[in-house]
């Protein structure tokens, strides 16, 4: 027979043992198939490469899901497992289809000015005016968007639900991508900003965008395509995740 201490403390054994609910976790690599997205031009031996924002978006995508997958409970899922062109609206689709927790779309920078370095991320609002202003920018071509669709989405009362979701997850992302990436990679810190996606928008969870490096700039390029530079960043968006998912702030993971 076990008193009752002993029992109490036997069954808080037993829940620390349950595994917390998993949870969905949808990465859109950004861009794909005849969209190149940024292009970043690498000189080897007097040959010159086409870097494309398509292919490493799909290696960090793909990193991305066994970090989150070998470290957490959670599954990931990619809006495209290959190179191959997908519409914002059917990646957003999916987030339904799959009943998405949260979303995720990886993208690299591009600047006219080659000077410009650092990464950065965006969590979905609909408030902020400099929000507004990225609904044109570069990640959202290949969406039809008409002002209507843009005043829609602006008013929505689900975008409206899962802005401070969204910043709270690019909080713990950010966080994270700064503490492993800044130093060790002589990065600059861009910052957490608001910013009104197409494909966040439509994909009405907490949902956020990052752009890991700007391919305009030749050293950050470089970085980018490098194995261990992919792997650490890939490995912080995946430690953020599960803090934000598991809410704790420092999960003995890694
Ligand atoms: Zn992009």
């Amino acid at each position: 027979m076990m008193n009752i201490s002993k029992y109490i403390t036997f069954i808080t054994f037993l829940l620390l043992l349950t595994p917390a609910a998993a949870k969905k976790v949808l990465i859109d690599p950004g861009h794909g198939g005849e969209d190149c997205g940024a292009k970043a031009k690498i000189w080897k031996n007097k040959k010159l490469s086409i870097l494309c924002e398509k292919d490493i978006a799909l290696d960090l995508a793909k990193k991305i899901k066994k970090h989150i997958e070998t470290h957490s409970q959670h599954n990931a899922y990619l809006t495209r497992l290959i190179d191959k062109s997908v519409t914002l609206q059917k990646r957003s689709e999916l987030a339904d289809t799959i009943k998405a927790d949260i979303f995720i779309s990886i993208h690299l920078n591009a600047a006219t000015d080659s000077s410009s370095q650092g990464f950065e991320t965006f969590y979905l609002d609909n408030h902020d005016n400099a929000a507004i202003k990225k609904i044109e920018d570069v990640e959202n071509t290949g969406s039809t968007i008409e002002k209507a669709i843009i005043n829609q989405i602006l008013a929505s009362l689900v975008v409206e639900r899962v802005a401070p979701s969204s910043k709270e997850l690019g909080n713990y992302v950010h966080n994270e991508i700064t503490k492993n990436i800044k130093k060790r990679f002589k990065m600059r810190d861009r910052g957490l900003k608001p910013g009104l996606f197409y494909v966040l928008a439509l994909s009405k969870r907490p949902s956020i965008l990052l752009e890991a490096a700007f391919l305009t700039n030749s050293r950050e390029a470089k970085l980018a395509k490098n194995n261990r530079f992919q792997d650490i960043y890939a490995q912080s968006v995946a430690k953020g995740v599960i803090e934000y998912l598991d809410k704790s702030k420092d999960p003995a993971l890694f």
